[in-house]
């Protein structure tokens, strides 16, 4: 392709407001255009990256055995309506109607659409599995569209979607999807991790993330420093924290501890570690149809609650928020000296709950539920029918849970960009969209369903924020619009315009991509745009050439190679072999 006749809009500026670097290289590099809030247009090089990527997408998943569809964008509310999400999606669903006023949705994800299209057309177990996916638009109005196509308001993704007759083969495709999407990410030059992620209801190791690792990540992530753990901090655990310091040596009794309200004066008051006390943490768990209650989290005092775990914990809540002292009192409680003693009664509270790391812990010290009591030498194994569920948050270097033991592996906290994210959905979707197939037994049965995706627009965002430098993009192999920047230093100086065209021709017969700069510009621009386009490669026909010299540029390290003209056919087989390797 020649500069001269590619479309390339390219700024010295940046555009307003812009944070991330990648928003404005691909802005100034003229690969993309904002076009409205959150909506871009891709201009030709934007194109190009973007279909080198779904290509890769494509291969993969065709691999894997699934079918590529393109399933209609705009999305008749009625389906939304039957799987409940129309009202439950928030404003982030565009919803409008058409002159004969039918309700519509624009697709912001599929789901809806393909459990109608599966329902429609599968009948028996004997069509199963099934895996349908796209690559197309969505649609979501965000609320705070930003860092260009990181975070856009029209983008495009890859959503696919199984359906299966159980869970255990959901399960085997889940974990094949796994596989398909390390292959994917590796193949586009990334350095990613699969991470454990929420998945609410369905727990456990139902959903996983897929994180481009790059400072500016809008995501934590908690990985692990020997192996390849990783988790979101709400799916993060640990290999349970042992004692460092011996246990209080104290018999069951209750302790006056006049003006002790906080776990430091307590562990100060008793000249023990946190470890050995036991926090009380009082929310209100908001419900469906407004109804709330107090809600009571009990952990060690050395640890942390976290807040989305702790939602997961009460079964239909769908909001945690603060409870005020006077709330707290209201219910016969004493801020700073709540205990897990008679709180059932005392409360009426049938959401209480402990950390799994408690269960049957011993010589704890907690509150009396009285004014300035605490009770030593707690033993939470007398009590009878305590519910524990996993409650904290992990810490910097506490040990993983996969290789802790066996290699010492700790905890640390990285930053990432979700760029893909498998999901083990069940029969969500099936059992409220009546999607049923006929079993072995000729039994109807809702179809057990996964979904997967990856975020191909904000693919081009993540692998700039991993790949660039101060003066611009850095393409990796697979992703790059071409592979060679070919500049004529001068195109009226007819040697230099012949010999850039020679080599064009020469590499492109080669199969390598090339892009011929051959603008009327100067010198300066061309290597400027060179550098801000992160090309991998360059070669400069410039004034060398009257001794029969071209340059050859490394854009990663901006090293050059002063390369002889004399043998043409040598200089072609040597470029070949450099561009090959050198990536
Ligand atoms: P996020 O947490 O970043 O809002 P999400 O969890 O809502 O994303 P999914 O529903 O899992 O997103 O969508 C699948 C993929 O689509 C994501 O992993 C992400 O890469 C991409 N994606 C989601 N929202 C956007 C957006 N507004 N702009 C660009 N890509 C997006
Ligand atoms: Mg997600």
């Amino acid at each position: 392709m020649r500069f001269s006749k590619i479309f390339i809009p390219t700024f010295k500026e940046a555009p307003k407001d812009v944070v991330l670097k990648s928003h404005e290289y691909l802005v100034r590099g003229g690969f993309i255009q904002q076009i409205g809030s959150g909506i871009y247009h891709f201009l030709p090089l934007g194109k190009r990256v973007l279909d080198k990527i779904k290509s890769i997408v494509k291969e993969e998943m065709d691999k894997a055995g699934a079918n590529e569809v393109a399933l209609g964008f705009v999305t008749p509310a009625s389906l939304w309506q039957k799987s409940g999400r129309y009202q439950r999606y928030g404003k982030e669903l565009l919803r409008f109607n058409d002159r004969k006023d039918n309700a519509f949705v624009l697709g912001p994800t599929h789901e809806e659409s393909v459990t109608e299209l599966v329902r429609a057309n599968v009948k028996s177990y004997k069509q199963l599995p099934l895996h349908l996916y796209q690559m197309n638009i969505k649609f979501r109005d965000e609320m705070r569209p930003r860092f260009g196509l990181m975070r856009a308001r029209e983008f495009i993704m890859k959503d696919g979607y199984s359906f299966h007759s159980s869970f255990e083969d959901l399960k085997r495709e889940f974990d094949l999807m796994e596989q398909t999407y390390s292959k994917i990410f590796s193949r586009l030059g990334l350095d990613f991790r699969a991470v454990f992620a929420d998945s609410g209801a369905i727990g456990g190791s139902g959903s996983k993330e897929f994180m481009v690792l790059a400072k500016s990540g809008e995501d934590t992530i908690c990985v692990c420093d020997t192996c390849q753990y990783g988790a979101n901090l709400e799916a993060a655990t640990r290999k349970q924290v042992m004692p460092s310091t011996d246990a209080p040596q104290a018999e069951f009794a209750k302790f006056h501890t006049p003006g002790i309200t906080s776990i430091e004066a307590l562990a100060d008051f008793f000249k023990i570690t946190p470890f050995w006390t036991l926090k009380a943490v009082v929310k209100r768990a908001i419900f469906d149809e407004g109804r709330s209650a107090l809600v009571y989290f009990f952990l060690r005092g050395s640890d942390v609650l976290n807040p989305i775990k702790a939602l997961n914990a009460i079964v239909g809540a769908n909001e945690l928020v603060e409870a005020s002292q006077e709330e707290i009192k209201e219910v016969g409680l004493i801020p700073g000296f709540i205990g897990p003693f008679a709180l059932r009664n005392l409360t009426n509270s049938p959401y209480i709950y402990f950390d799994k790391e408690l269960q049957d812990a011993k010589s704890l010290i907690c509150g009396a539920n009285a004014l300035d009591y605490h009770f030593v030498g707690v033993d939470l194994s007398t009590f009878e029918g305590l519910e524990y569920k996993d409650l904290i948050e992990v810490q910097v270097g506490d040990l993983c849970p996969v290789c802790g033991v066996s290699k010492g592996g700790e905890l640390y906290f990285t930053k990432g960009i979700e760029v893909g994210h498998i999901f083990q959905l069940g029969t969500k979707y099936s059992s409220a969209m009546d999607a049923t197939f006929l079993d072995e037994m000729g039994k109807a049965q809702p179809f057990v369903m996964g979904c997967y995706g990856i975020g191909i627009s904000r693919l081009l965002s993540a692998i700039i924020e991993q790949h660039h430098d101060e003066k611009g993009m850095l393409w990796t192999q697979a992703t790059t619009p071409f592979s060679v920047d070919i500049m004529v230093s001068n195109i009226k100086d007819s040697a230099q315009l012949e010999m850039g065209e020679k080599i064009y021709t020469a590499l492109s017969a080669e199969g390598i991509e090339c892009l011929l700069d051959d603008r009327g510009e100067r010198y300066g621009a061309k290597i400027a745009d060179f550098e801000l386009i992160g090309l991998p490669f360059g070669i400069i026909v410039g004034k060398g050439l009257e001794k029969g010299e071209i340059e050859f540029v490394r854009r990663k390290d901006l090293s050059k190679q002063v390369l002889k003209v004399s043998d043409f056919r040598a200089l072609i087989a040597g470029l070949k072999e450099w561009i090959s390797k050198c990536h």
